[in-house]
């Protein structure tokens, strides 16, 4: 049995393509769930991408332990020691730098000849190799490279002191028998090989991520990337929770010694999908809200019969109770700790106390308190909450397409009231709030959703606005779906001013 390394670059590649800025404690809970579910390898940014991607990458590197943090960089002397000096407080840092290494891309994109592409890879590694011990070098595009040139420059950066070499299909070009002799290729080809890692990089263009990692993997590949849900560029890297379980449903075909908790996938999906809003398809393999769920009659009752007719994965195996159980407000505080520890909560005594009360007036107001209403209430996802606190709400709508909204906020210490009218009841409120705020930032994106079942389910609101080039989701939950609306316009305005101030002190 061989070991095989999980690197997720939940936090660089698949935030970068959002096109959303996520703050330091929101990237933090992603972090710590990353450390939970068991990865080796937790890419935590780009540091010369931004002063906030910086000062994230060095806030983790200080505070996440027991992982290998992983900074990303061009070959560009600049960007290395930048990330050097973002991952000094690293318990284990690691450098991840290299080129684009194809063809169209050293012609057109990067306009530089093979061999300059050469020695400024060389040149870059070494300087890297004087920050840190571990060294990663990507060679971007390497799937659509010419294969004589790919072996003759990983053996001169390996020769430079690279530990890791990766080998990403950066445009999701290759199907798997291609990737897997690929991999082989390098393994075969490259003299030196032998003293590194060889890692593997797929995004999904045609549907093949999970695919090509998983030949690269057969071929040999010690270390695979990827982000939770599969989130990333254009249609997304590889996602991490497809790898873990295929390995898993079939370890001894793999041959691997998996050191993953699979119990934290469906947390860490949950955590994923409500820090970044985007959602979780529900056909999705592994993680989606069907994913278990049994709906033609000859399947039920196979399922009923014997599980394993129709299930490869016990649902339990990655975190999700197999029994639904709905609490409701005449279930006592032992029922709701029972349901928790299954959830996968372990709360103390005064946790307990103070989550009750909030279950009970929860369960007052709609009677029916499921799974996702819990989560809601452990505040997953919620850490970065702002100062600004909503104390009335009053709407009047005619019916017809106009609102008018009264809003009282207690903002920076003060409690103020402002009215506006609006479109309809949620416009009339956000423009109340950004006459309180002084919020010049445009609406980009507005969502409502329920989180569990019924007319009381509450609501789950996500509103994403844009500011000074930069986009900010905020979320509010309620059973009252203006005031979930409210909250999350809220929490987004606060994030639009917290960026600001971060920014001045650095
Ligand atoms: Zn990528």
């Amino acid at each position: 049995m061989r070991k095989l390394y999980f690197f997720d670059t939940t936090l660089r590649d698949g935030e970068q393509s959002l096109g959303i800025t996520l703050n330091v404690k929101e990237k933090m809970e992603i972090a710590n769930q990353i450390v939970k579910l068991g990865a080796d390898v937790l890419e935590a940014g780009f540091p010369a991408s931004s002063p906030g991607d910086f000062e994230s990458v060095k806030v983790i590197s200080r505070e996440v332990k027991g992982i290998t943090i992983c900074g990303l960089t061009r070959c560009v002397e600049k960007d290395i020691e930048l990330c050097a000096e973002a991952l000094k407080d690293a318990e284990n840092p690691r450098i991840h730098t290299g080129m684009a290494v194809s063809p169209i891309h050293m012609e057109k994109k990067l306009r530089l000849r093979p061999e300059e592409v050469i020695e400024r890879s060389v040149a870059a590694v070494k300087l890297a190799k004087r920050y840190v011990s571990e060294v990663e070098y990507y060679a971007e595009d390497a799937f659509r490279s010419d294969r004589s040139f790919l072996v003759r420059l990983f053996e001169k950066v390996i020769n430079a002191g690279a530990t890791v070499i990766n080998i990403p299909d950066t445009v999701g070009y290759a199907t798997p028998w291609e990737f897997g002799e690929l991999v082989t290729y390098v393994k075969t080809q490259v003299k030196n090989i032998d003293r590194v890692k060889v890692s593997v990089h797929c995004h999904n263009d045609l549907g093949m991520a999970t695919a090509n990692s998983l030949a690269g993997i057969t071929a040999g590949a010690d270390q695979v990337e990827g982000t939770i849900n599969g989130i990333g560029e254009r249609a997304g890297n590889t996602a991490l929770e497809e790898i873990i379980m295929a390995i898993f449903t079939q370890k001894e075909r793999y041959g691997i010694d998996l050191k993953v908790d699979t119990r934290e996938i469906a947390a860490t999906s949950r955590l994923v999908s409500l820090i970044t809003g985007v959602p979780v398809p529900s056909h999705k393999a592994i993680v989606g809200a069907n994913a278990f769920m049994h709906a033609s009659g000859i399947h039920q009752d196979g399922v009923l019969k014997e599980t394993g007719t129709y299930e490869i994965i016990d649902p339990e195996i990655i975190g999700l109770p197999r029994n639904q159980i709905v609490l409701s407000a005449r279930s006592g505080r032992h029922a709701l700790k029972h349901r928790m520890q299954e959830l996968g909560y372990h709360l103390n005594d005064k946790e307990l106390d103070r989550i009750y009360q909030d279950f009970l007036i929860l369960a007052d107001k709609k009677q029916e308190v499921y799974d996702e209403d819990l989560h809601a209430l452990m505040g997953v996802g919620m850490s970065a909450r702002g100062n600004i606190h909503i104390k009335n709400i009053s709407v009047a709508t005619t019916g017809t397409d106009s609102a008018t909204a009264a809003v009282t906020l207690e903002f920076q210490g003060e409690e103020k009231t402002d009215a506006a009218i609006g479109n309809g009841p949620v416009d009339a409120v956000f423009k109340a709030i950004d006459r309180i705020t002084g919020n010049r930032a445009k609406l980009v994106d507005y969502s409502l959703k329920s989180i569990s079942k019924g007319t009381e389910a509450q609501g789950n609101a996500t509103v994403k606005i844009e500011a000074g080039g930069g986009h900010y989701i905020g979320r509010g939950i309620s059973t009252d779906i203006i005031y979930a609306s409210a909250k999350a316009y809220v929490d987004a305005v606060f994030k639009t001013g917290e960026k600001i101030v971060s920014e001045q002190k650095l």
